[in-house]
């Protein structure tokens, strides 16, 4: 059976038709029926890494906000510390960051409530029995909430190949412990023929695992905890690691997480994916690479493996825009997240979510 998709064009000729308005009504759809009066509902979304702006705008987050609230929700907005030393590790540099980022009181007309606590410590374990695990971690904050409302940026992603509503659900939304966990086997391998001395990894690795050695970046193994996050940050891709091996286990784990969030809370989940600024990476990155593709339209569902499907669909049927991280698949209907990240198998995400009975590929777009 299909699922159905929302889609919300970028088209607006007047002010009935405006996006802010639709969002509106797109998310009465999507809490009818799902959010009960006095629900706790939890928005789920990525304050971006100061630096970046490719983030969801917080005018969108705001409209989302205001119809919980007319629908008698309690709504606030939340995300998990990071596992990378940046700006986001700890709860006060996240809320600073989110509040130089646009997300203040006044802006979203919602608290912010870092979900993992102060340093990440603030967890429950939920039973999944599946492949990879047992039990995974889930925020507290997220855990608690009555309701799971996931507003994702669908963008690229260096493990993943995209990044949409089940890597912001399942990364997103595990402890620091949570995210290591679904890390564990990457391993970098920084090249000394490339490496020019920086220091970026050393200063962005959460574990001190990198040093410098004669101006060279060189790793202490054990220290590693496989975040991945050395391998973002350098300017010139001297640390490689194994995507391939790696990338289908970190998706796999990532969607046992995403289902010890979703499936507990069903029917009261709903997501919404921001097809717009489509970079070739997160927004946990401190910058903002050029788009790929055109803005594409806001989507919504209740189905979180349909949305992402839809997502993914929509940008590859899309032109690929020149002077970008794309060199090949500009025309539509090409892989434009396999062309930025060719060692990526992307699909792998959707077919275990579906395999779990998460949701399905198979989907209806119906516009709004
Ligand atoms: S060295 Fe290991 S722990 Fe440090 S940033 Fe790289 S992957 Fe993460
Ligand atoms: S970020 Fe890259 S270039 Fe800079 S020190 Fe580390 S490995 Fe070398």
């Amino acid at each position: 059976m299909e699922s159905k998709v929302y889609f919300l064009s970028l088209r607006a000729h007047d002010e009935n038709h405006s996006l802010l308005k639709r969002l509106k009504d797109l998310t009465r759809k999507l809490l009818e029926n799902r959010m009960k009066e006095g629900d706790l509902v939890a928005i789920k979304l990525h304050f971006g890494e100061p630096g970046n702006h490719a983030y969801i705008r917080p005018i969108f987050v705001r409209q989302v906000v205001e119809v919980v609230k007319e629908m008698g929700g309690k709504p606030f907005l939340t995300d998990a510390n990071t596992l990378y030393k940046g700006e986001r590790a700890n709860a006060v540099d996240h809320l600073e960051s989110a509040i130089y980022n646009g997300f203040g009181y006044s802006s979203v007309g919602a608290p912010l409530i870092i979900a993992d606590g102060i340093n990440g410590e603030y967890y429950k374990e939920v039973e999944v029995n599946l492949k990879n695990f047992k039990k995974v971690k889930v925020a507290g904050g997220i855990h608690d909430a009555d309701f799971l409302f996931a507003l994702t940026h669908f963008k690229g992603h260096i493990a993943t190949g995209f990044g949409g509503a089940i890597k912001n659900v399942g990364m997103g939304g595990a402890p620091r412990s949570g995210k290591q966990m679904q890390h564990a086997q990457f391993k970098p391998d920084p090249k000394p023929e490339v490496c020019i001395g920086c220091a970026r990894c050393v200063n962005h690795c959460p574990q001190g695992a990198l040093r410098l050695v004669n101006r060279k970046a060189v790793l202490t193994p054990e220290l590693c905890i496989g975040c991945g996050e050395c391998a973002v940050v350098c300017p010139t891709s001297a640390i490689e690691i194994s995507w391939n091996e790696s990338a289908v286990g970190l998706q796999e784990k990532m969607v046992e997480f995403t289902y010890g969030m979703v499936k507990p809370k069903e029917p009261k989940v709903a997501f919404i994916n921001f097809v717009m600024d489509v970079s070739p990476d997160c927004d946990c990155a401190g910058w903002h690479d050029a788009n790929i593709v055109p803005d594409i339209g806001i989507l919504g569902s209740s189905d979180i493996v349909a949305i992402d499907q839809a997502s993914v669909d929509l940008v590859n049927q899309s032109i690929g825009l020149r002077e970008t991280a794309l060199r090949d698949s500009f025309n539509p209907g090409e892989d434009k997240f396999r062309a930025i990240h060719p060692e990526i198998d992307w699909s792998v995400q959707l077919e275990y979510a579906e395999k779990l009975g998460l949701g399905t590929r198979r989907y209806v777009l119906e516009r709004m």
